[in-house]
C-alpha cells in the first residue's frame, strides 16, 4: 500500500468512516499504520479505528440482524456433518475416516465456491443435470440442507447470502464502506456490498518509480541476494519497513530453506528482524504436539521415538530433574537391550519397575502423577462421551500428567497454550448435536484439529515481514522483493474443483476455471504490490532442484526482461567473528572405553573419537518390529562362536568340518541353542513364535553354506574365538576383542573378523584407515613369538561369502588352487605394510591422547551418514560454508580471468 493510499485510508477513519478488508492480516496491519500515524502527530489517545476483516464484518452484521436462534457452525462442526453426508453414500460408505474427512473438506470447499460465485445452483432443481461427482456431491448438499433445517443449524458460508434480502428491505441509513486490500470482489460480496449501500474500493497508488526483475543461477542464491538486499536496505535506513512475498511459505521446506537464508545474512544481537505473517499447523508446534502425544500415551501406545522427543522438551516433567532423569531412563532401556518399537504407558512403567539402582529406576513422583492421569481417564472411558465432556476432562489430565512442566512459559508459548485450548474446546464443540464418542475418536478429531489450525505467534512488528501474495494485502513497505517470480509459478496455476461441473466453474468465473483467470488475479496482486512500495523488486530463479524455469511473463511484460543478479554489496561489520578454537584439552593416559572403535573414529573424524569416547556420545538403532541389523549381526557372531568353541558342542578342526555327516542339521542345532539361551527374553516375548522359526531357518541357512565354503579350505585349526586381549599404546590402554584366530597350515596366525555387511580390506589403507581392528590387532595384542599369517574380514553374507583381506601367501595357505589374478593373491601382506600400521596407529593413539578433536571427516558426506553425530558437530553447517567459499573463489577467479 502506498503514501497516498495509506493517507486516503487514514482520512476515512479519523472522518469516522468504516474499513473493510480483505483479511484479518490486513485488518491488523491497517489498525498498526492507523496507530503510528497517530503516535507520530503526538498523540496519547484517540478513538479506535473502525477496521473489519470481511468475516467479522459480515458476523457481526448478522449478529444485529437475526434473532432467530439458528446456530451458527463452526468449521468442525460443519466438516463433521459434511463427512456424516459423505458417509451415507452407498459407494463411500467403507471409506476410513482420514479420507471421508478429506473428503468432507472437498465438499466444504465446492459449497463455499457455489455460495461465492453460483448462489443459484444452491436450489436443488438448479443441479438435477450434474453428473457423476458433481452428481453425488449434490446429493450431499441436500441432504446437508436439510439437516441444517432440521436442526436449526446455519453455516457461516450462508451469511452474505441470507443477509443480502435483510439490507435490502431494511431501509436505515449505513455507513459507507472502504474496501481494502482487495484483489478481487467475489460476486456474493460485490451483491453484499451494493445491498448495504454506499461503497468504495481503495485507490492504488502510482506503480513503483523503481521496478526490477533479477535472474539467479539457483533458489539458494535468490535467498541469499534477497536476505542481503534486506539488510543492505536495513544499514541505509534502520526504520525501513520491507515486505518479501513468496509463495509455499507455509510449506515446511520451503519455510526453513527462508529461515535459514534471513538467520545467516540477517542475523540481529536483538529481536529477529524478521518474521512469517503466515504460521504453520498447530501439530508441529512444541506444546501442543507435547499435550498430544502425553494424552495419547495415557490409553495406547507411542513410537519409541515420540517418547524420546516427548521427554526431551520438558513439557512431560514437573522439573529438570525429572525431565533428565527420563530421558536417562530412555538411554538406559538402549544400554539394556530392551528398546522396541512401541511402548505403552503400562510396559514402560513394567521395564524399570525392578531396577535395583536408584539412578535407573524411573522417577516416583513423575509415576504417581502419570499413573493417577491415566487411571481418571481409564475410569471416565467406560463408556462413549459427549465430546463437551472429553474437552472439559482434557485439561484435568494434563494438569495432574504435569504438562505444560516447570520452565516458566515464553509469551510465544503462552499464545500457542491458549491456541491449544481454543483446538480442545474446538474438539468439544462437536458436542452439538448430542454425539457420544469413544475418547480415540476424540483423539483423532483434536489430532485433525492441531492438524488444520496455523498458529503464528503475534506479531513483534518485525521490519522484515514475510507473506505469501495473497496475504501480503494491506501490508505497508517502504520495498518488495518478490520471490520465485517464474513462469509455472506465477500466475498461480491450480486444477478446476474436482466436485463441481467444469462448465459451471467457467461459466460463472470460479478460481483456475481457465488460465484467463488465473492471469487476471495474478496481474491484480502485482499491481497491487508495485503500488504497494516505492521500490519492488522481482526475482527468480533459473534451476530448481527438478529442472531449469523461465522467467515469468506477468512480471517480463511489467519490468521488462529479467537481468543477472548484481554483485552482492560488501558484508557490513560482522557481529559475530569466526574463532578456530585450536585449543586441546588432553586426555587422562591410563584405560579408554570403546576398543579399537576409538582409534577408528580418530582415523575416520577426530571429533568423532572425542565424542564418543569422552563425551559418551551415542548414536541409537532405531527399534524395529524384527530383529535389527545389530542383532541379527550378533546371534550370526553367537552362533559362529559356538561351532568353533571346540568340545563338547562345537568343533576346532578343519578336518571335524570335514567329517560331518549332516552339517546343516549340526549347524541348525548351535542355532536353536543360540536363540534359546542367548536372546533377550524381552526379544523372545515379542517376537511372533513363526518369526523367530523362519530367522532361525534363515541363519541356519547363511552359517551351513559358510561352513561349506570354510571346508573348501587348506587345512587349518581354530586356536580361539572370541578372543580378549588389553594392549598399553602411547600410554592408553584397550582391552580388544577379536572374533577368531586360526592357525594355518605352515604355522602361521590367521587374524578373522566376521562381517555381516559388505565390506573391503581398502578400509586399512593408509593414510587415513576407515578401520584399524584388524591392523590394531594384528599389530600389537598378537604375541611377538607368533607369525602373522594375515587378516581377513570374513563376510557371511547371502550370496556373498568371501574371505576379504591380506594374506602372506594366500595359495600356500588359504585355498588351493587361486590364481595369480585374484584378489587374495595381487594384494599379499607385506612386513613393511605392517610397519606403516604400526607407526600410523601409535600416531592415532597420541593424537587422542593429546586431544585432537576438529571436526574433520575421513570422506565428506559418506563418513558421516554412517556415524549420526551431525548434531553435535554441526558439520552441515560448516560444510555449506565451506562450499560457499569455494564458490566465492571461483566466482573471483572467473572475473579475474575476464
Ligand atoms: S557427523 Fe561427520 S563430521 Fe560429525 S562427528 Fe561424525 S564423522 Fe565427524
Amino acid at each position: 500500500m502506498g503514501a497516498r493510499q495509506e493517507a486516503e485510508i487514514d482520512a476515512w477513519l479519523r472522518n469516522g468512516g468504516l474499513v473493510v478488508t480483505v483479511s484479518d492480516r490486513a485488518a491488523r496491519a491497517l489498525a498498526s499504520a492507523f496507530h503510528r500515524a497517530r503516535r507520530a502527530e503526538g498523540l496519547t489517545a484517540w478513538p479506535a479505528p473502525d477496521i473489519l476483516d470481511w468475516k467479522s464484518f459480515v458476523r457481526a452484521a448478522w449478529e444485529e440482524r437475526t434473532r432467530d436462534g439458528r446456530l451458527l457452525l463452526n468449521p468442525l462442526q460443519e466438516q463433521s456433518l459434511w463427512a456424516a453426508m459423505a458417509g451415507t453414500d452407498q459407494h463411500l460408505a467403507t471409506l476410513l475416516e482420514g479420507p471421508r474427512h478429506r473428503l468432507a473438506g472437498l465438499a466444504m470447499e465446492a459449497h463455499e465456491l457455489l455460495c461465492a460465485y453460483a448462489p443459484r445452483f444452491l436450489r436443488g432443481n438448479a443441479r438435477s443435470a450434474w453428473q457423476q461427482d458433481a452428481a453425488a456431491f449434490s446429493n450431499w448438499l441436500s441432504a446437508f440442507d436439510q439437516t441444517c433445517r432440521a436442526g436449526n443449524l446455519l453455516s457461516p458460508t450462508r451469511l452474505p447470502l441470507e443477509l443480502i434480502p435483510l439490507l435490502e428491505s431494511d431501509r436505515l441509513e449505513r455507513p459507507p464502506l472502504l474496501l481494502a486490500g482487495f484483489d478481487r470482489i467475489l460476486p456474493v460480496q460485490r451483491a453484499f456490498f451494493d445491498a448495504w449501500g454506499a461503497w468504495r474500493r481503495d485507490i492504488l497508488d502510482q506503480p513503483a518509480a523503481q521496478i526490477l526483475f533479477h535472474q539467479a543461477p539457483d533458489a539458494q542464491a535468490e535467498l541469499a541476494a534477497c536476505a542481503l538486499w534486506s539488510r543492505g536496505q536495513l544499514a541505509a535506513n534502520p526504520r525501513a519497513r520491507l515486505l518479501v512475498v513468496t509463495q509455499n511459505a507455509s510449506s515446511r521446506p520451503i519455510r526453513g530453506q527462508i529461515e535459514r537464508a534471513f538467520l545467516k545474512h540477517t542475523s540481529s544481537a536483538n529481536a529477529p528482524l524478521f518474521e512469517f505473517s503466515l504460521g504453520i499447523p498447530l501439530s508441529q508446534v512444541a506444546l501442543p504436539k507435547a499435550a498430544h502425544l502425553l494424552l495419547r500415551f495415557l490409553s495406547g501406545p507411542l513410537a519409541e521415538h515420540e517418547l524420546d522427543w516427548l521427554f526431551s522438551t520438558g513439557h512431560a516433567a514437573a522439573s529438570p530433574r525429572e525431565s533428565s532423569g527420563l530421558q536417562a531412563n530412555m538411554r538406559t532401556l538402549r544400554r539394556r537391550g530392551l528398546e522396541q518399537p512401541q511402548w505403552t504407558l503400562n510396559a514402560f512403567i513394567a521395564a524399570f519397575i525392578h531396577q535395583r539402582s536408584a539412578n535407573s529406576r524411573l522417577p516416583t513422583p513423575w509415576v504417581n502423577r502419570i499413573t493417577e492421569a491415566q487411571r481418571r481417564l481409564a475410569d471416565f472411558a467406560r463408556r462413549p462421551q459427549s465430546p463437551l465432556d472429553w474437552a472439559e476432562l482434557v485439561p484435568q489430565l494434563l494438569e495432574t500428567a504435569g504438562w505444560p512442566g516447570a520452565r516458566p512459559l515464553s509469551s510465544a508459548e503462552f499464545q500457542a497454550v491458549r491456541r491449544w485450548q481454543q483446538a480442545v474446546e474446538a474438539s468439544g464443540s462437536l458436542g452439538f448435536d448430542g454425539r457420544r464418542v469413544l475418547w480415540a475418536d476424540f483423539l483423532s478429531v483434536l489430532a485433525r484439529t492441531l492438524d488444520e489450525t496455523l498458529f503464528a505467534p503475534e506479531s513483534q512488528d518485525a521490519p522484515i515481514q514475510i507473506a505469501g501474495p495473497a496475504e501480503s494485502a494491506g501490508l505497508t513497505a517502504d520495498a518488495i522483493w518478490f520471490l520465485g517470480a517464474n513462469e509455472d509459478a506465477w500466475p498461480a496455476g491450480g486444477a478446476t474443483h474436482p466436485l463441481l461441473p467444469p462448465d459451471v466453474q467457467r461459466l460463472t468465473g470460479m478460481p483456475h476455471a481457465s488460465p484467463q483467470l488465473d492471469w487476471d488475479l495474478a496481474h491484480a496482486i502485482t499491481t497491487r504490490l508495485l503500488a504497494s512500495a516505492p521500490e519492488v523488486h522481482f526475482s527468480y530463479a533459473r534451476q530448481t532442484e527438478v529442472a531449469e524455469t523461465h522467467q515469468s511473463r506477468l512480471i517480463a511484460q511489467i519490468a521488462g526482461a529479467a537481468e543477472p543478479l548484481p554483485a552482492a554489496a560488501p558484508p557490513p561489520e560482522p557481529l559475530t567473528i569466526d574463532f578456530k578454537d585450536s585449543n586441546r584439552i588432553p586426555f587422562p593416559p591410563g584405560k579408554v572405553q570403546g576398543g579399537a572403535s576409538v582409534l577408528t573414529s580418530q582415523s575416520q573424524c577426530p571429533f568423532k573419537a572425542f565424542a564418543t569416547a569422552r563425551l559418551a556420545a551415542q548414536g541409537w538403532e532405531p527399534a524395529a518390529a524384527g530383529l535389527t541389523a545389530s542383532q541379527r549381526g550378533q546371534l550370526l557372531h553367537a552362533v559362529l562362536h559356538a561351532i568353533w568353541g571346540g568340545p563338547p558342542d562345537g568343533i576346532r578342526l578343519q578336518d571335524e568340518l570335514q567329517d560331518l555327516k549332516d552339517r546343516k542339521s549340526f549347524v541348525a542345532a548351535h542355532v536353536h541353542r543360540v536363540f534359546e539361551n542367548e536372546m533377550l527374553a524381552v526379544l523372545r516375548q515379542r517376537m511372533p513364535r513363526r518369526y523367530l522359526e523362519l530367522e532361525e531357518q534363515r541363519l541356519t541357512g547363511l552359517v551351513t553354506e559358510w561352513l561349506a565354503y570354510e571346508s573348501t579350505r587348506i587345512g587349518f585349526e581354530v586356536t580361539e574365538t572370541e578372543v580378549a586381549s588389553t594392549i598399553h599404546l602411547a600410554g592408553l590402554t584397550f582391552d580388544l576383542r577379536l572374533d577368531r584366530i586360526d592357525r594355518l597350515n605352515d604355522g602361521s596366525l590367521l587374524v578373522i573378523d566376521y562381517k555381516s555387511g559388505d565390506v573391503s580390506p581398502k578400509s586399512w589403507d593408509l593414510p587415513r584407515p576407515d578401520d584399524v581392528q584388524l591392523p590394531l590387532y594384528a599389530g600389537f595384542a598378537l604375541d611377538p613369538k607368533e607369525d602373522l599369517g594375515g587378516l581377513v574380514f570374513a563376510k557371511v553374507r547371502a550370496g556373498d561369502l568371501a574371505f576379504a583381506g591380506q594374506v602372506g601367501d594366500p595359495a600356500a595357505t588359504l585355498f588351493p588352487g587361486l590364481k595369480s589374478n585374484s584378489t587374495l593373491v595381487k594384494n599379499a601382506l607385506t612386513a613393511e605394510q605392517l610397519i606403516d600400521w604400526r607407526e600410523h596407529i601409535e600416531q592415532l593413539a597420541k593424537d587422542f591422547l593429546a586431544g585432537r578433536a576438529e571436526v574433520d571427516p575421513r570422506e565428506y558426506p559418506k563418513t558421516c551418514e554412517r556415524c549420526g553425530l551431525e548434531t553435535l558437530c554441526r558439520i552441515q553447517e560448516s560444510e555449506s560454508q565451506a562450499q560457499l567459499e569455494a564458490e566465492d573463489d571461483s566466482d573471483s577467479m572467473e572475473a579475474a580471468d575476464e
